[in-house]
């Protein structure tokens, strides 16, 4: 199974990290930046970072119209923070900023206020036993989501991980924990 994660911007080092920490059986993970390297792997990870300079050069490089193409095939992916910021539909109060539109759902950037720039806490997740930690760095939350979303996750009553078909996304960060019972998760879906 290859793993891509998009490399263009942020924490995608610490998601390599990661799935190299989960032992995955017969896992291959790489770097992906263009749509070429994007096909040639089987699941993406879009990490954690920052979405307006990630958006823009997805938008500028193509490789935006590559994982909206991939993912209408069924490709499966996932969004940590930032990630899942460019595949929701919008952006609240940035109607500008370029997204991809693969989860319908309206985020939030920065949703847990000025003074709560990071914090960690225990995370309840639809199918896990017991709960993740959640590492939240300036994160987004979900406010608004089509019929198509299946809520994944609540923290503080706000939605912090959605699931759309193929599609899932999450406001935090698993790739900074030792806990890699997510990778797991996504390499299974
Ligand atoms: N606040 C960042 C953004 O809006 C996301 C932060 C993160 O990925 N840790 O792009």
């Amino acid at each position: 199974m290859r793993v891509g994660v998009v490399a263009i911007q942020g924490d995608y080092e610490k998601h390599l990290a990661a799935l190299e920490r989960s032992e995955i059986d017969g896992l291959d993970a790489r770097e992906v930046r263009t749509p070429e390297e994007l096909a040639q792997v089987d699941r993406v990870i879009l990490p954690g970072g920052e979405s307006t300079t990630v958006g823009l050069l997805l938008e500028r490089y193509g490789l935006g119209d590559a994982l909206k193409k991939a993912a209408g095939e069924g490709m499966p992916m996932w969004g940590t923070c930032m990630g899942m910021i460019v595949l929701a539909r919008e952006v609240i109060g940035k109607p500008g900023q370029y997204t991809l539109g693969l989860l319908d759902a309206q985020v939030r950037r920065n949703a847990f206020g000025a003074q709560v720039h990071s914090f960690e806490d225990e995370v309840r997740m639809k199918g896990f036993d017991e709960p993740v930690l959640g590492v939240f760095i300036r994160a987004p939350v979900v406010e608004e989501v089509g019929p198509g979303v299946e809520e994944l996750g609540r923290y503080d009553d706000k939605i912090v991980a959605i699931r759309q078909g193929n599609v899932v996304g999450t406001s935090f960060h698993p790739e900074l924990t030792e806990d890699v019972r997510l990778h797991h998760w996504f390499a299974r879906l």
